[in-house]
């Protein structure tokens, strides 16, 4: 006998069927002569009675099983006379009359519920069964949903899915290589890719024309919360496009992902300039979900006899909305936070608007009544508000000021999970200075277009010139990100020596990819979101980890098939190694 229903499945309306289910045994009570089992698969549980007076042989051997057996069980439905209206089959259960074990278990290690009591490591490495439980597997469901979410847009709009190589060699987004030693080509190496950027740009020089890929990518580098050593991309490139087409077509996709996953509606997506990110909000990955932007009070501070505003490059406040309400203890503590090296601020200067025209602030002394007034004006402060104050060098304060206001904005209940705001923020630096080498590097990748308008800062003024690429933000986390790309030999050139790679290097590097150009390629663009974040996101968990299956401990180790792990002497010899 098949199993005629799953365990998530039966109603009140099927009283009275002989059904037959199969799943694993969650729990057992046992009862004088009533045994009770919770029988669970992916779809939900049902309980199973069964009744010595009835049956005293069944439900003897009833009582045998042990928690994670695997049983099918065949049976009656009947009306429940302790109704359960926390789940779904709460209002029947199955009169045994015959079962069958499948296979035995040993205990878990942990328990096999909603809420365990199983610590990560002990999960990680039992992995299989952590997967048996609700929360996780709500979680790839989840994944799986967006990920036919992302194919079905794409798919309807004309992209075409195209597998690209895991063994080749370095590519150009600036971590570490995973390398891989070559049997037949003893003492050479394949890496693994980074990302596809390099045959994503080929396949339009192919004609293509709308490439995606979800993708697996692979950066060796140092562990944080939100990193995995291999990750998921939807990789996507397009040719023939400007950057509104790019951002059109996957503001698109990103809304129509929320609409099919969470019935969301994000909306339109507003676009910030880099410069203005930062200016308004201190980051170029902003929390939009709440205000509290960073507001400039150079021209109200500045000339007071107060030194550390003085000789700051920047005075910067947020105004936060009823803040009064914050005790002189709670605003010490607050002083401490942003004074941990983690943030780094000499100090933290505040203004309590008690009233119109009524104000107390830490540095009383060196502003009066109406001096403040003035402070509250930028702020546009309301009675009641606060304002917090921090001064420094512009890019730094900027920084640390971000970070006040995520922290704030998490003490005032503004970042909810279940909110969700998205941004673009575009025109970004196209290269940085590495201040230990004095060496430009790329910001996003070297195929990355600057701003036609800027191209003749390259040699003057590099810093200040603005690149053709963008990154989409949602609830204060990069996404995705991308570009357009030069497709202009001599352009590419001149960004090669800008990042002082000689010809020699750039054509051992990227040879093929020039060379491709040299045929022809159409002016392109693209962008790669990450799956595994948006997944996260979209299930309100802030660990990736979550999201994967399978994923790797903060040392990079999958500790449950135990890897990495040393080769034997064969392999390194038949390697070369
Ligand atoms: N390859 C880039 C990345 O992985 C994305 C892109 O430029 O399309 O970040």
């Amino acid at each position: 006998m098949h199993r005629t229903h799953t365990c998530g499945e039966l109603r009140e309306t099927h009283i009275g069927q002989t059904v037959t289910l199969s799943g694993w045994v969650q729990t057992r009570r046992d009862f004088g002569g009533m045994t009770f089992i919770d029988l669970r698969d992916r779809y939900g549980i049902t309980q199973l009675g069964f009744n010595e007076e009835q049956d005293k042989e069944l439900n003897t051997k009833a009582r045998s099983l042990g928690r994670e057996f695997v049983v099918k069980v065949h049976g009656e439905v009947i009306e429940r006379s302790n109704k359960n209206d926390k789940i779904p089959t709460g209002n029947i259960e199955i009169k045994v009359t015959a079962f069958e074990v499948l296979n035995a278990a040993l205990t878990p290690p942990f328990t096999i519920e909603d809420d365990t009591d199983g610590g990560e490591e002990i999960r990680l490495k039992y992995r299989y069964l952590d997967l048996r439980r609700n929360p996780i597997q709500e979680k790839l469901i989840l994944r799986s949903k967006l990920n036919k979410a992302v194919r079905d847009y794409l798919n309807d709009a004309g992209f075409i899915d195209v597998e690209t190589p895991y063994l080749i060699k370095s590519t150009p987004e600036g971590a570490r290589d995973f390398v891989v030693p070559s049997r037949m080509n003893e003492g050479q190496y394949y890496a693994l890719p980074q990302s596809p950027q390099t045959f994503k740009q080929l396949l339009m020089v192919s004609g293509l024309d709308k490439y995606y890929q979800i993708v697996k990518c692979f950066r060796d580098e140092d562990f944080r919360a939100d990193r995995q050593p291999e990750f998921t991309q939807i990789d996507c490139e397009m040719s023939f496009v400007e950057r509104d087409d790019v951002l059109n077509t996957f503001e698109g996709m990103i809304r129509s992902v929320f609409l099919s996953v969470k019935n969301i509606d994000l909306g339109t997506i507003p676009k910030l300039s880099y410069d203005e990110a930062m200016r308004r909000f201190g980051s170029d990955k902003p929390d939009m979900r709440f205000e509290m932007e960073l507001i400039d009070l150079n021209s109200v501070t500045k000339g007071h006899g107060f030194g550390v505003f003085d000789s700051a490059e920047h005075v910067i406040a947020i105004n936060v909305s009823g803040g009064n309400k914050y005790t002189r203890k709670e605003l010490d503590a607050l002083t401490d936070w942003v004074k941990r090296p983690q943030i780094g601020a000499l100090g933290l200067i505040y203004c309590r608007v008690n009233a119109a025209n009524d104000y107390k602030s830490s540095v009383d002394k060196f502003f009066d009544q109406q001096q403040l007034a003035l402070w509250a004006k930028q702020c546009a402060s309301k009675p009641d508000d606060l304002i917090l104050v921090l001064s420094g060098n512009t890019e730094k304060v900027r920084k640390q000021m971000n970070e006040l206001r995520l922290h704030l904005g998490d003490k005032e209940g503004l970042r909810s999970k279940d909110k969700f705001s998205a941004c673009w923020v575009v025109d970004f630096p196209l290269v940085e200075l590495d201040e230990e080498s004095g060496k430009w590097h790329a910001m996003h990748h070297p195929f990355t277009s600057p701003l036609p308008q800027d191209t003749e800062k390259m040699t003057t003024n590099p810093g200040a010139v603005r690149a053709n690429a963008y990154d989409m933000a949602i609830n204060g986390m990069e996404v995705g990100g991308g570009s357009i790309r030069i497709h202009d030999k001599q352009l590419q050139k001149r960004m090669f020596e800008l990042l002082g790679f000689t010809e020699e290097e750039a054509q051992a590097q990227f040879g093929f990819l020039l060379n491709a150009f040299e045929y022809g390629a159409p002016p392109h663009g693209g962008i790669a979101f990450g799956l595994d974040r948006l997944s996260a996101l979209l299930a309100g968990t802030d660990s990736i980890r979550d999201v994967i299956a399978f994923p790797k401990n903060n040392m990079g180790r999958d500790i449950m098939i135990d890897a990495p792990a040393p080769l034997n002497a064969e392999q390194k010899k038949e390697l070369g190694l």
